[in-house]
């Protein structure tokens, strides 16, 4: 599964040969993940939360997951949409401090490639520094809203030091399949023969129980069929972020939410 990462990067030096040959200068792409690369690893990411019970679950087996976290979308949220309020904040520093991996999946969960450079700048800019503003951590990935991306995109994701990252399975919880259709999905995926070297799982973190169920019935599987859950940054050999420190700010920075306060 590792194909689809390699292929992406031997296209972008090739893009980048053509260019050195034609005399023409592009602006460098970021890379695009599909797939892990260790074998024998799966690792479960989770956009648009992190919330607390999810965390209590994973905790409860010893599982580390990585979190896509948004910093104020106004149209999917309910509840707490900015990311620098009351029980965002507690479990984005929760999920941190817990060892999970803290990822970006854009300030307000737009589709980019509807944007123009800046405002693609913008989306990534602001996300990652909230995160960094919260947790300490610079990210070094994003995922972006609706998977959607174009050379664009990419360029600015390379300029922010994003490297992008979508997945190679997909639960499919929000294209209302029930949760016996998930699991099944699950099953299905891992009882190919042979299976599949390894796993880039995308699981919605919604609040919703039946997530929990099939979340509790992914490990199970996945253990069981002999994959090594770990987070993003592990299934690819790298590094979760650029850097840690301390966060930098104890209070909260509600303003950036405000609409124009940037
Ligand atoms: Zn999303």
């Amino acid at each position: 599964m590792a194909f689809g990462a390699r292929a992406t990067a031997t296209l972008a030096l090739l893009v980048l040969a053509f260019d050195v040959l034609t005399g023409v200068s592009a602006a460098a792409l970021a890379n695009v993940v599909n797939s892990c690369t260790r074998p024998n690893v799966a690792a479960l990411t989770f956009n648009d939360g992190p919330f607390i019970d999810a965390l209590k679950l994973l905790d409860a087996h010893g599982v580390k997951g990585t979190f896509f976290v948004d910093g104020n979308d106004l149209v999917h949220r309910k509840g707490n949409k900015c990311i620098y309020k009351g029980d965002r904040v507690t479990a984005l520093q929760t999920a941190f401090n817990q060892g999970h991996q803290i990822a970006s999946h854009s300030w307000s969960h737009t589709n980019l490639t509807d944007l123009d450079p800046d405002q693609v700048r913008e989306e990534m800019v602001k996300a990652h520094d909230a995160i960094q503003d919260i947790t300490g951590a610079s990210t070094a990935y994003i995922r972006p809203p609706f998977y959607q991306y174009d050379d664009q995109v990419r360029e600015v994701a390379a300029a922010v030091n994003h490297t992008i990252v979508l997945r190679d399975f997909d639960s499919r919880h929000l294209a209302d399949v029930t949760v016996q259709g998930q699991m099944d999905h699950y099953h299905q995926v891992i009882s190919q023969n042979p299976k599949p070297s390894n796993i880039l799982v995308l699981q919605h973190d919604l609040k919703k129980s039946p997530v929990h169920q099939v979340v509790k019935y992914a490990i199970q599987q996945l253990q069981g069929a002999g994959y090594e859950l770990v987070t993003l940054a592990e299934c690819l050999g790298e590094r979760p972020y650029h850097r840690v420190g301390e966060p930098r700010h104890t209070t909260l920075n509600s303003t950036a939410c405000k609409k124009g306060s940037l």
